[in-house]
């Protein structure tokens, strides 16, 4: 190869006039197109249990086993992960759409919230995975503080999942059966 070849690789240049200003709409929209499962993330114990809807979610590293979960500073969430210093996360179920409706603060179906404990955090009952995590790191990250646990119990079973994209709550379809990556 050509150093040519290196320095001045064929690469068509794009109309460089974003199609959107960088506004927090436009953002949540963009970023919307971003396919996510979803999770409801909970803290506390007995009587004192908190839950919130979360897709901002996502794993880490493998050794030390961590996760990370973004919620906004606003949200009764931040101050109580911070206090408990520990928390559960359950991966919905793709049946369990009006229970993250309802922990988002949307239409409430309070007869289809069950929590069962396990490793010592409060988890959402019919959830496809359970973590049980302890805070590892919290970092602030604008308007959300970004909650690094490690997963200290997990519980996984098979089950399709609950999907969000664009605002909206799907279904997967698969396209091909091919042998999963990793899995
Ligand atoms: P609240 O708004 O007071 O509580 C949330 C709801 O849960 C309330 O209706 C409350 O009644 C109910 N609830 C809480 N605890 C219990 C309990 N023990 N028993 C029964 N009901 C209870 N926000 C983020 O910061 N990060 C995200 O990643 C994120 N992802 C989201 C993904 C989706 C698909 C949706 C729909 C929303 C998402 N949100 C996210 C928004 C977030 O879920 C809401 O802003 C939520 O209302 C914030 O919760 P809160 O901690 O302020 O508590």
């Amino acid at each position: 190869m050509t150093d040519e070849a290196v320095t001045r690789p064929n690469i068509p240049i794009a109309p460089d006039t974003p199609s959107h200003a960088v506004t927090g709409q436009a953002l949540r929209k963009a970023l919307g197109r971003f396919v996510s499962g979803v999770t409801v993330i909970t803290t506390g114990s007995g009587d004192d249990v908190h839950g919130m809807t979360a897709n901002a979610f996502t794993s880490v590293s493998l050794d030390p086993p961590l996760v990370l979960v973004s919620i906004a500073t606003r949200a009764k969430m931040d101050a109580r992960i911070a206090e408990n210093g520990r928390y559960g996360v359950s991966i919905l179920h793709r049946e369990q759409e009006p229970v993250s409706l309802h922990f988002a603060g949307g239409k409430p179906c309070p007869d289809k919230v069950r929590f069962v404990e396990r490793g010592g955090v409060p988890l959402l009952d019919g959830a496809l995975v359970h973590l049980a995590c302890s805070v590892y790191d919290s970092h602030a990250a604008g308007d959300h503080t970004l909650h690094v646990g490690q997963v200290d119990e997990l519980w996984s079973q098979h089950g399709d999942p609950l999907v969000f994209f664009t605002g909206t709550f799907r279904a997967l379809e698969i396209v091909r059966e091919e042998q999963p990556w990793g899995f």
